[in-house]
């Protein structure tokens, strides 16, 4: 099939899982919800014992994942939390790791309530700046993990750079890709080792399934955070699989109209007069805009904007009638949160502060409506 024509990735997205049920030929892949399986004889196997340790639909997921992002091995959990919770396990008491300061607030807690007391120590750093990564570099030092763009001013990270940097200290680099996913962003192109996902996002794409997912790159570490997966068990079950590759179908052309959307909603609020500031990197003006476009193949869905004060962010969010006030991103709704209070509410308030991360700072996942109706809700909204 398809010989020396590599598909393009929009094409495999919509075929996942097309003709690898050879029995019946279901287009859709089928749901094994089956928590085990039964063995031929002793010492043999259907390829199949135990569902925490592989499931057919499962396995047709978690090769598509490898694939789209270019790794080796792909694992999904049963959410974006439980994934990063497995590969932290990878490390041990002593070692230290260097993550983004505009760190997913979920991750910040995990690491300081959780893994702090377990001698997995970590430093927040702005990934913007890659000298002031290698600054924070030392002899226990065992990776760097980045998210970028971040989250919630959009902050760009030169995922080159810290490759490079990665590369020549010896250091696994993590990349979480959850706002770019691979149609727009490839961090293995940049020397990553593991990409991270909370496919609850895009991956997902419709706010109706929490999911989590770890790539690796080399087949080692493929093995390594399959071990991982199958000891601690935090994988995602087969229904949830399943959705989450029917969800895949349509990521490509989901995230054609997000960043589309993003782009006309960005430029319009940078034009009213009770928004003082636009973070979007589509936007010229934004200090990652050059540095985004050298690295991925467009701008995402999210943007955040500050209004003049933290009463009218609080007039926005109880006026909005087609936007949901509502925590996460990604899906095809729009959503607006207040991450002061909400995604960033574990991170203690001066440190909030010196991040920017205000009571008048509000952050937009632009969905799939159509932008018209978008900007008219945020016109009302803000008068
Ligand atoms: C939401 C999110 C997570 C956590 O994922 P869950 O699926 O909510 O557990 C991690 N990283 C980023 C960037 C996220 O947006």
């Amino acid at each position: 099939m398809n010989q020396g024509n590599p598909q393009s990735l929009q094409t495999r997205l919509v075929q996942l899982g097309v003709g690898r049920d050879v029995q019946t030929g279901a287009i859709s892949f089928p749901i094994y919800q089956s928590a085990t399986f039964r063995h031929p004889g002793v010492g043999e196997s259907t390829g199949y014992d135990y569902t925490r340790s592989g499931n057919p639909t499962r396995d047709v997921l978690e090769a598509a994942l490898a694939q789209l992002e270019g790794g080796s091995r792909a694992c999904v959990f049963g959410s974006g939390m439980a994934a990063l919770t497995t590969l932290f396990l990878h490390f041990a008491a002593g070692d230290h790791i260097i993550v983004s300061q505009d760190l997913y607030g979920g991750t910040y807690r995990v690491l300081e309530q959780i893994f702090a007391k377990l001698g997995l120590a970590a430093s927040y750093v702005d990934t913007t700046d890659s000298e002031a990564v290698a600054a924070a570099v030392h002899s226990q030092t065992r990776a760097v993990l980045v998210e970028t763009p971040g989250n919630p001013l959009l902050g760009v990270a030169d995922l080159c750079a810290l490759g490079e940097l990665c590369r020549a200290q010896n250091l696994l680099y993590i990349v979480d890709n959850t706002f770019l996913t691979p149609v727009l962003q490839r961090p293995f192109d940049f020397g990553a080792d593991v990409v991270v996902h909370s496919a609850t996002k895009y991956l997902g794409g419709h706010n109706d399934l929490c999911a989590g997912v770890l790539v690796a790159k080399s087949s080692e570490l493929g093995e390594r955070l399959y071990f991982l997966q199958n000891s601690c068990g935090a994988i995602l079950p087969p229904q949830d699989c399943w959705l989450l590759a029917r969800s895949l179908k349509t990521l490509a052309l989901r995230l054609e109209r997000h960043c589309a959307n993003a782009q006309k909603v960005a430029e319009w609020l940078t034009t009213h007069p009770r928004v003082s500031a636009v973070y979007y990197p589509g936007l010229p003006q934004h200090p990652g805009h050059h540095l985004s476009r050298s690295q991925a193949a467009g701008f995402g869905g999210m943007l955040s904007f500050r209004v003049d004060s933290a009463a009218t962010a609080r007039q926005v969010l109880k006026r909005l009638q087609l936007i949901s006030f509502a925590e996460s991103l990604g899906g095809v709704e729009s959503l607006m949160t207040l991450p002061a209070v909400q995604t960033h509410g574990d991170i203690p308030e001066p440190e909030r502060r010196r991040l920017g991360i205000c009571e008048s700072l509000l952050r937009l996942s632009v969905g799939i409506e159509e932008v018209g109706d978008i900007i008219a809700d945020l016109e009302q909204a803000l008068a």
